[in-house]
């Protein structure tokens, strides 16, 4: 049921699992985390580092498991982390990371050492991490003594955050494991974004561009989550704006996914109820940016309490309108719903965990970042469907204006235009074949307007069998055909409408009650140099008159050029004979 309801599921389930291949060495590396002993505590005016151990020595801090995710920062507090290393008989050089980076200053206290800040977006700092804040704990360090952490207040609050301590070989590997599967996700949404607008450019469809820049959007919200922007990137320009970019980009990806679905999922065709929401999800959300990023607090705080509810309302209703749309026989919807799904319960597990549940999963981060990046292909190849069923629409409509609805063969327009294009060749020789049945009118008197339209369709078809696939035919108006033979001489045209003339003949179309068989006349002509469309038509036209005079179902070449052709011939004889 399941291979029948998506795309070329076979292929869909290929894509996961290489998804998964990707991700999970990256999981499986030896996240060996040292054994911590962890306590917080809320920060106070007057604390002093020496304090704060003290409380911890007595035990008053909140102890927690530093292995597993955990939300320290309220928002607009700061706050103490104590950390001791269980104790070890190694003396070996150390890294203590947390992750995922917080986005305000953390300072690092160790006994007998000066203070070591560090921020994301501090760029001369010797050393950041990647994907998270690291500091280098040197081998003299004692292997057991408690180090402290001071972060500063976040506005908006942080995530839950994790501690390691391991050994800097260990970390130096994650490091660089890291760096690899994160610039690989960046890259496939940075291409697949690119690849978007290209398509936007090149089909002028405004869906794609839409795409890209949900796309650019979400990257953005993991770049600086991740502070890949920072570190490797060392973007320095957007140094102190993470507070801010974070928030909006997340709320502008919102606004262009809305408009995204609602014209790839054609959701007024297929969801027209959610469709008017859809776009009222789109327009709220660029007015939460602009209030956010004013420097009014009145307009600040309701900004802030609206993020979340808009994010997971939007969210939710995004996945609606798809699902509607899909099982209404939206194609595209099936593959917004394919990689969007496991976008949106990451969003979800996410969330609950910001609120202090599920501390063990400390994957989450990273699978959202993998997420983006399977959802970008994804999309991506629902959008090159797109494109190929656009493309296909433009084949039809191209083929209905050009072909003749009757007859099938060229109309008028289409054939001139064609005829216009292969006289600009000049050089090659071209044959004009002017093609009138006879006594139509008497067939369709006597046998009815229907018998005609078939007589019509017949002759079409039976013309086109008889030319060559590069020749063209075209109708140029009621009975009248013409057909053009491109590399033909003369002899050749002759032979061919000989040729056609006997066909239409053997095709034994009654032209009455009678005896009588539909015939045709047929006037030749060969493009002259200084011809226009309207001049050979015209000179064929006339020697097809001139087919109808003699008696028509016959072939008469054009006047002038029989005159010519004598005229050389005579030229010739004149001078073998002198
Ligand atoms: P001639 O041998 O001199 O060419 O005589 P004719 O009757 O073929 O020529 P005439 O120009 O007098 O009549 C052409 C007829 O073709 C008249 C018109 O009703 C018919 N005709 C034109 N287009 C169509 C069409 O699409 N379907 C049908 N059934 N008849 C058509
Ligand atoms: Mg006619
Ligand atoms: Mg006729």
């Amino acid at each position: 049921m399941v291979a029948g309801w998506i795309p070329g599921t076979h292929r869909w389930w290929r894509l996961l699992v290489l998804g998964l291949l990707l991700f999970l060495p990256w999981r499986a590396m030896p996240q060996s985390a040292g054994q911590l002993e962890a306590a917080w505590t809320a920060a106070r005016p007057g604390d002093t580092p020496a304090g704060v151990l003290a409380a911890f020595d007595r035990g008053e801090l909140h102890a927690f498991d530093p292995a597993s995710m955990t939300r320290i920062l309220d928002p607009g507090q700061a706050a103490w982390v104590v950390l001791r290393p269980l104790p070890s008989p190694l003396a070996e050089e150390r890294a203590l990371t947390i992750e995922p980076p917080p986005l305000t200053p953390v300072t690092l206290y160790e006994r007998g050492e000066s203070p070591r800040r560090l921020a994301l977006d501090d760029f001369d700092a010797p050393l950041h991490g990647h994907g998270r804040l690291a500091w280098r704990i040197p081998a003299e360090a004692a292997p057991s003594a408690p180090i402290l952490l001071r972060f500063e207040a976040d506005a908006a609050g942080t995530a839950p955050l994790r501690f390691e301590l391991r050994p800097w070989s260990d970390y130096l590997r994650a490091d660089a494991s890291w760096l690899m599967f994160s610039s690989a996700c960046f890259a496939v949404m940075l291409a697949m974004a690119a690849f978007a607008l290209c398509l936007a450019l090149m089909l002028r469809d405004a869906t794609f561009a839409w795409y890209a820049g949900y796309v650019f959007c979400y990257g953005a919200i993991q770049g600086i989550h991740t502070g890949y922007v920072f570190h490797p990137m060392e973007w320095a320009w957007l140094a102190g704006t993470a507070q801010l970019a974070a928030p909006s980009a997340a709320l502008l990806s919102l606004a262009f996914a809305a408009v995204f679905v609602a014209r790839f999922c054609d959701l007024q065709r297929f969801a027209p109820a959610l469709h008017a929401a859809t776009l009222a999800l789109a327009l709220g959300a660029p007015p939460l940016v602009l209030m956010r990023s004013s420097h009014v607090d009145a307009l600040i705080a309701p900004a802030r309490a609206l993020h979340y509810p808009m994010l997971l309302i939007g969210a939710v209703l995004l996945l609606c309108a798809g699902v509607v749309a899909a099982v209404r026989g939206s194609r595209s919807a099936r593959y917004f719903l394919l990689g969007f799904t496991p976008l949106l319960a990451l969003t979800v597990l996410d969330s609950a965990q910001a609120n202090g549940a599920l501390p063990g999963m400390d994957w989450l981060d990273d699978a959202a970042l993998a997420a983006g990046a399977v959802q970008a292909i994804v999309l991506s190849l629902g959008l090159a469907d797109r494109a190929l069923a656009m493309r296909h629409d433009t084949d039809v409509v191209r083929e209905l204006a050009d072909v003749d609805a009757l007859t099938r063969v060229l109309n008028r327009r289409a054939l001139g235009e064609n005829l216009q294009a292969a006289m600009a060749c000049h050089g090659e020789p071209i044959a004009l074949l002017f093609l009138d049945l006879d006594c139509f009118k008497t067939l369709n008197d006597s046998l009815g307007h229907q018998a005609g339209d078939a007589a019509l369709a017949a002759v079409a078809a039976a013309l086109s069998h008889e030319l060559r696939p590069q020749d063209l035919l075209g109708r140029h108006g009621g009975e009248e055909f013409l057909a053009v033979l491109r590399g033909a001489e003369l002899p050749q045209a002759i032979h061919v409408a000989t040729r056609l003339c006997r066909r239409v003949h053997r095709l034994e179309i009654p032209v009455d009650g009678r005896q009588q068989l539909l015939t045709v006349s047929i006037g030749v002509t060969m493009r002259r140099s200084d011809d226009t469309v309207e001049t050979l038509i015209e000179r064929a036209d006339h020697a097809m008159y001139r087919a109808k005079l003699e008696g028509r179902n016959r072939v008469r070449v054009d006047e002038k050029l029989v005159c010519r052709a004598r005229e050389r011939t005579a030229v010739r004889s004149v001078r073998e004979e002198s």
